[in-house]
């Protein structure tokens, strides 16, 4: 089949043969392939919406398989891979497992490279089990992809399902990866369907935690879809057919989605999930908030993906409904305080002082700083940036914010800074190796200024900074004798004794007992 024939990109049930009522599907979130993977807020949304649409079409039999579900402790398992090797046959790496070996000027940093999640034979188990063979095939498979740098887990995934089912079960490959790339995930994965964007009657319909045989701690909520903004890092606007317009889903529906999770599953935590969860927020956003609060309903709340600083610091009543709405962290994006750079990212409608003002907002209204409840983000590994202008950056949201997540940037397929590196992307051999774009293989290094000693040393900064005494990290331009004391001797010649000192490891004893000139720290201060 040529590759355009596969892709859908308007998906609908209908292309599909046979009477629904006759079909078996089987669900499956895939394992990840990554550096690193935190299992906060993972939930695959959009398979679960998918299983909700079978179910509305009364399929025969509907199974899901997620590798990423967390046991008990909200942990996944993770082993060792090789950075390039397909695991579509082989369970396990070849020994000895390499690191992926990021390398500039001589230096060299090493990292490894994990399967995330259920392993292959605890799948191969699960298939067996559910009596899903090549004789008794599911008649549909449905496979969500959500990163496009996790490619290879899908394209291994798809592969393995072949060699289970031959040609007997239609796989659907949908989600983000798929929607961004399409002729990438139909070219490299066996797919027979690759849909590119929304399947449009799944979108308004709850996620289904039924398929769970152990009820999820939290779910997570979409209120609504689209930005009306375009920032050059962003694949929003693909994401929603190329539409920068909100679509809002009715508050009455939200607020019923919740209470049946509560009331069916337990369920009391909830993360909002939204392209801009702030747009018009009087009208939509707060409504919910207000409905949450008159009704007590005993909820914990969460946006992960942060609240959009210029909206957040336009209403006071808006932080302190969030309060008393029960969320219990919030995250600030501050992407840099270099305005140069966020120009370059299309990211007008936002300024420093948004931030300063949501944090101060954020404190007023009960959220504590310094201390955990408010976060910020800091997107840090971009292309051309200055060393020098990321340790600004960090050094103030580590004084506003006292709490910095860092973020190591990934260039998105689709969007103005992929599109605008794809040359130099090509040139590696990345616009096929997507893995390769994934922030935390530092896919800029080359080309910007810091070593990668620096990368590794503002890693140890933001750790540094971030770290809590007694419930507060330390405020490097705080009033305290302490602070005063710190800033001061960075700039009173205090570090010319320290270095005198650091050569006493390259000196005799004896001679180091000769040095008169050294002089203990109280004494030069
Ligand atoms: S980063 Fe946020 S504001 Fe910018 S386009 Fe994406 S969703 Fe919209």
């Amino acid at each position: 089949m040529a590759l355009k024939e596969m892709i859908a990109t308007k998906f609908d049930l209908k292309m599909l043969s046979k009477n629904p009522r006759q079909k078996s599907a089987l669900l499956i979130n895939p394992p990840v392939y990554d550096t690193q993977y935190w299992a906060e807020w993972s939930q695959p949304y959009g398979i679960l919406r998918i299983g909700a649409l079978l179910k509305k079409h009364h399929y025969k039999r509907i199974e899901l398989f997620d590798f990423m579900e967390t046991d008990e402790t909200g942990k996944v398992h993770r082993h060792k891979i090789n950075p390039e090797e397909s695991y579509e046959e082989r369970d396990n790496p070849t020994k000895p497992i390499r690191p992926y070996e990021i390398t500039k000027n001589g230096e060299v940093l090493e990292l490894y490279k994990y399967h995330f999640g259920k392993t292959w034979p605890e799948f191969g188990a699960w298939l067996q089990e559910q009596g899903l063979t090549a004789k008794n095939p599911p008649d549909e498979i449905y496979i969500s992809a959500i990163m496009s740098y996790w490619w290879e887990s899908a394209r291994d995934l798809i592969l393995r399902l072949r060699r289970r089912f031959g040609q007997k079960s239609t796989i659907i490959l949908g989600g983000i990866y798929p929607t961004l790339v399409p002729e990438h995930a139909a070219e490299h994965t066996a797919a027979d369907i690759v849909v590119a964007g929304e399947v449009e009657e799944a979108n308004g319909l709850w996620t289904d935690l039924s398929f769970y045989r152990r009820a999820p701690q939290y779910a997570i909520v979409t209120p609504s879809r689209g930005c009306p903004f375009s920032c050059a890092y962003c694949a929003s606007k693909t994401l929603n057919g190329g539409k920068q317009v909100v679509r809002y889903r009715p508050v009455d529906d939200i607020i019923a989605e919740m209470k049946y999770k509560y009331e069916t599953y337990g369920i009391r935590d909830f993360a909002f999930y939204a392209d801009f969860l702030l747009w018009r927020f009087e009208e939509n956003f707060m409504k919910v908030l207000e409905r949450i609060v008159r009704e007590k309903l005993p909820f914990r709340l969460y946006a992960p993906e942060g609240l959009d600083v210029s909206l957040l610091s336009r209403s006071q009543k808006l932080v302190d409904l969030l309060k008393r709405a029960n969320f219990q962290k919030i995250y600030l994006p501050c992407e840099s305080i270099d305005d140069q750079l966020l120009r370059s990212m299309d990211r007008r409608h936002v300024r420093l002082e948004h931030l300063v003002r949501a944090a101060k907002m954020c404190e007023k209204a009960g959220f504590r700083l310094r201390n955990l409840e408010v976060n910020s983000f800091l997107l840090y590994g971009l292309h051309g940036e200055k060393i020098g202008h990321v340790v600004k950056t960090i050094i103030f949201v580590s004084e506003i914010v006292g709490s910095i997540i860092p973020m190591l940037f990934t260039p998105v397929p689709s969007t103005a800074i992929y599109n605008r590196y794809f040359s130099y992307f090509q040139k590696q051999g990345w616009d096929r190796d997507l893995h390769m774009l994934n922030g935390k293989l530092y896919p800029f290094l080359k080309m910007n200024e810091g070593s990668i000693s620096d990368y590794v040393d503002l890693q140890r900064l933001m750790f540094m900074l971030n770290s809590h005494y007694r419930s507060k990290s330390f405020q490097l331009f705080g009033d305290t004798l302490v602070s005063t004391s710190f800033r001061e001797n960075l700039n009173n010649g205090f570090s010319a004794v320290v270095d005198k000192y650091k050569q006493i490891g390259f000196l005799k004893p004896t001679e180091v007992l000769k040095d008169k000139e050294a002089t203990t720290p109280e004494e030069e201060t």
